[in-house]
């Protein structure tokens, strides 16, 4: 049986150009980015080839792209390190101007660092944030994003305050696809920043975790007009376990791991040359593919996807806004049928699919995304992502939405739910 996978939010297979790309460097051409023998400078070449492909990426300069282990660091380091160059610049400079430092840290009478983020982030930004809650370094605002899983930029407007130090919204949802209006949000931020008379103010900057979005959407940073933004490899057909943070020249930000002096010093730990060789080449083939049409194709794919279910299955819904979605993105939620057990048995029939973010599939909490568009645990436990590939063809989609009809049919005759259609 030929297995059809419609899981890439969750992960991507590696491109063969991109392996090609990277085998070299895990034998032959193994050496250590920082040594200073050619073994060395190999590597260093390599990594130096890397960083190019990603400034062309991001449009900045090579000294504004940072590697990292993956999406994850690279929101924790973006969030963290943001607050604690706030915090340690607070302490160098002795009678530091009220406008870069509001307030006292540390002093719960006084107010704290503010930042603002939205309530469906991944885990990596939303427990980042619920921890600098805990430990009293931050006060966090978490934005609504409503039925359709869209923020408004007359919330991000409001919740805005004088000490708010960072501003950070996910480009694209991981679990239902919405895209969020990062132009806008930088737009807004920029001239809040221009209004702040000051000299000196550099607050807010504006952080996106772009893991969900590098495939189809544009992440040029200046258009955008953000100052942080995260991406990772594995999601756009690269290897596991790396990945970048665009960082604008002059960001206040400190590193949040000590050790050597990579990534201007930055980010300690030695370089994962193939790692970021399969990113570089990963990001360069962004490009290629979708001058090619590669983002149209998945498009008409998955509304055809949606148009299939929504027609041909009886009480199902799709989760977030149709039109403002990731071209590859469609989540449903079908009345009467545990979305788990749906997983399991199209599974079983070789068609892989989720009820969401992989990185807490094995728990049974209902989604955190799901629940912030105003759906009820049992509705949120009832739902099934599909997300599409390059690869993904137009017999698969009909083979997949078969499947899931004759499944979603039997679990509502188990559950002993009674439905006429059926
Ligand atoms: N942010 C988003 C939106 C994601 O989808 C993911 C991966 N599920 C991450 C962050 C974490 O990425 P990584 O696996 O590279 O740590």
């Amino acid at each position: 049986m030929k297995k059809i996978y419609l899981d890439h939010a969750a992960t991507t297979p590696v491109d063969k150009n991109v392996l090609k790309a990277m085998l070299p460097y895990f034998s032959g051409k193994f050496g250590n980015a920082m040594s200073i023998h050619s073994f060395g400078q190999e590597a260093l070449e390599a990594k130096d080839k890397a960083r190019e492909q990603l400034a062309v990426f991001f449009n900045c300069e090579l000294s504004e792209v940072i590697f990292t282990s993956g999406a994850t660091e690279s929101n924790n380091l973006a969030i963290k390190g943001v607050l604690r160059s706030y915090y340690s610049k607070f302490y160098s400079l002795k009678g530091a101007k009220k406008a870069i430092m509001p307030q006292l840290p540390f002093n719960k009478t006084k107010i704290r660092p503010h930042i603002i983020t939205s309530s469906f982030e991944h885990h990596c930004v939303l427990d980042t944030c619920k921890t600098l809650e805990k430990e009293g370094m931050a006060d966090v605002t978490y934005l609504p994003v409503y039925k359709k899983g869209i923020i408004k930029i007359q919330d991000v407007k409001k919740a805005i305050r004088p000490e708010t130090i960072l501003i950070s919204i996910m480009y694209v949802n991981n679990e239902i696809g919405t895209v969020q209006p990062i132009k806008e949000i930088g737009k807004l931020i920029r001239e809040k920043k221009k209004e702040k008379k000051e000299e000196g103010e550099l607050y807010p900057l504006f952080h996106t975790d772009a893991t969900q979005a590098a495939n189809y959407f544009d992440c040029d940073a200046e258009k955008l007009g953000i100052d942080l933004l995260s991406v990772s490899a594995h999601k756009i057909y690269g290897p596991k376990g790396v990945g970048a943070l665009y960082v604008r020249k002059n960001t206040p930000i400190k590193r949040i791991q000590d050790g050597g002096d990579q990534e201007y010093k930055l980010r300690a730990g030695t370089h994962n040359v193939p790692g970021i060789v399969g990113l570089g080449k990963a990001v360069e083939q962004i490009r290629t593919q979708n001058s090619k049409g590669g983002s149209k194709k998945i498009l008409d794919l998955r509304n055809h996807l949606i148009k299939r279910i929504l027609t041909e299955i009886p009480k199902s819904h799709l989760n977030g806004s149709k039109e403002n979605r990731s071209p590859n993105n469609a989540n449903f939620r079908f009345d009467n049928v545990e979305g788990e057990g749906l997983v399991l048995s199209l599974d079983m029939e070789g068609i892989a699919v989720s009820t969401g973010s992989a990185c807490s599939s094995g728990a049974l909490d209902p989604s955190h995304v799901l629940l912030a568009i105003g759906l009820k645990p049992e509705q949120a436990h009832g739902s099934l992502r599909l997300t599409l590939g390059k690869n993904t063809t137009r017999k698969e989609i009909d083979m997949a939405v078969d499947k899931i009809k004759e499944t979603v049919k039997r679990l509502r005759k188990i559950s002993g739910s009674v439905l006429e259609e059926f």
